[in-house]
């Protein structure tokens, strides 16, 4: 059976091999958090577009500067100041943090660092050339790469792009991604449930987590465990860049999902993780698109969409996978699990000033959702492992909703 990371590493080797063309749209650069750009963006002119002070003070000749040397101060410089006149010799010019540094200076000293009496200002301590200046162009030239083609936009990313005026930004079109839940006894939210159904949790779950990682849900309700509506409703599916179904994939007699698949042609790359929950995992493509089959309790639907369905997302869209943001975390209180499988459990993560820790949550299994709701991580419990002590450091991942 596959590892999680080696089922992951079979997703992103697929899903690279995915042969649907990618559509592209312009967004304008405050509307497109989140995606990905197809066009790639340079720069329109140098970066810092001059000599930059970072600081509020002097600027200076350093030679002239040394500690107890007094200089007239000749003029003002601030933000946005046009610069034209030379720093005289013998002279300074007070600057604000942002403003343009006058030819001539080769450092600014900060305001603290000095002593003023008139346009008289004593320098109190050593200073180098070129200190507190961003040179011209040190961040970058007219011409080069801001942001390559797949990069995901994040706010870093956006004001790279706003900086160097590229307002409307050549994005790939979201993968759309298509959500079945399959069980006779699941219902739509809307409805009153009967005694024994179970009202349809998953399609809510798994749309926000297509969101977040950058996809657009296609809702196509429930399937009922028959062949007839399931093989039906995962055509539709099948229009899509992907298809995630959640239950139906355990060793259950009505579990149908994966013989479904296989007779609508079907090719799978696993039907298995060593992990739980969320062992009956299924991965494959059928026809053109990729196919998830996620055990159907609430937080094995989510923990495996979480760890496998992200990356696919993600190529899929056209960015590079993005690496799961495992942390470390000092252990509060002692686990016990079977050992064999890795397990995923929720827990608490809390950085309290020293180090960080993360607390064990009570809960009733996979299908506690209310226990997930206290829950800001996964506690990953490696597979050999059967008792963790508190005090030992173990492996978190974070939900990447709420932390
Ligand atoms: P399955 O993977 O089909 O065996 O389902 C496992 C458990 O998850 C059962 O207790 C189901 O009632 C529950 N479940 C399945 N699908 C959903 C869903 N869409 N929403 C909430 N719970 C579900
Ligand atoms: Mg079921």
């Amino acid at each position: 059976m596959l590892s999680y990371p080696e089922a992951r590493a079979r997703v992103i080797e697929q899903t690279k091999k995915s042969s649907r063309p990618r559509a592209t749209l312009s967004k304008t650069v405050n509307d497109a958090l989140g995606d990905v750009l197809a066009r790639e963006i340079r720069s329109d002119r140098e970066y810092p577009p001059f000599h930059r002070s970072t600081r509020d003070g002097y600027a200076v000749r350093s030679s002239e500067a040394s500690p107890g040397a007094t200089l007239k101060c000749t003029g003002e410089i601030k933000a946005g100041d046009t610069v034209t006149e030379p720093l005289a010799p013998g002279a300074c010019i007070q600057i604000m943090t942002g403003a343009a540094v006058p030819t001539g200076a080769d450092a600014v000293v900060m305001i603290e660092f000095t002593a003023r009496s008139g346009d008289a200002v004593t320098f109190q301590r050593a200073n180098s050339p070129g200190q507190n200046i961003v040179q011209k162009g040190s961040e970058a030239h007219a011409g080069d790469l801001t942001l390559p083609v797949g990069i995901r936009l994040g706010f870093a990313e956006l004001a790279a792009a706003a900086q160097v005026g590229a307002a409307e930004l050549l994005c790939y079109r979201r993968p759309r991604v298509a959500i079945l839940s399959t069980g006779d006894e699941i219902v739509p939210i809307a409805e009153t449930p009967g005694p024994f159904h179970i009202r349809n949790s998953n399609s809510v779950s798994l749309a926000a987590q297509v969101r977040l990682a950058g996809g657009e849900p296609v809702q196509l309700g429930n399937a009922l465990d028959r062949v007839d509506d399931l093989s039906a409703k995962i055509e539709l599916g099948l229009r899509e860049d992907m298809l995630v179904l959640s239950g139906g994939v355990s060793m259950g007699k009505y579990d149908l999902v994966e013989s479904v698949l296989n007779t609508l042609g079907a090719e799978f790359y696993f039907d298995a993780v060593a992990i739980r929950p969320g062992k009956p995992a299924v991965f494959g493509r059928c026809r053109d698109t990729f196919v998830f089959g996620l055990p159907g309790n609430p937080v094995s639907t989510m923990v495996t969409f979480q760890l496998f369905a992200i990356p696919a997302i993600d190529v899929l869209g056209g960015a590079r996978p993005r690496q799961l943001p495992l942390l470390e975390a000092n252990l509060t209180k002692t686990l016990h699990e079977k050992p064999g499988l890795t397990h995923f459990l929720p827990g608490y993560f809390e950085w309290t000033g020293i180090s960080p820790e993360v607390h064990p949550l009570r809960w009733h299994g996979s299908g506690d959702i209310a226990a997930l709701t206290q829950s800001n991580c996964f506690m990953v419990v490696p597979a050999d492992r059967s008792d963790i002590p508190a005090g030992e450091k173990v492996t978190v991942l974070p939900r990447l909703d709420v932390i």
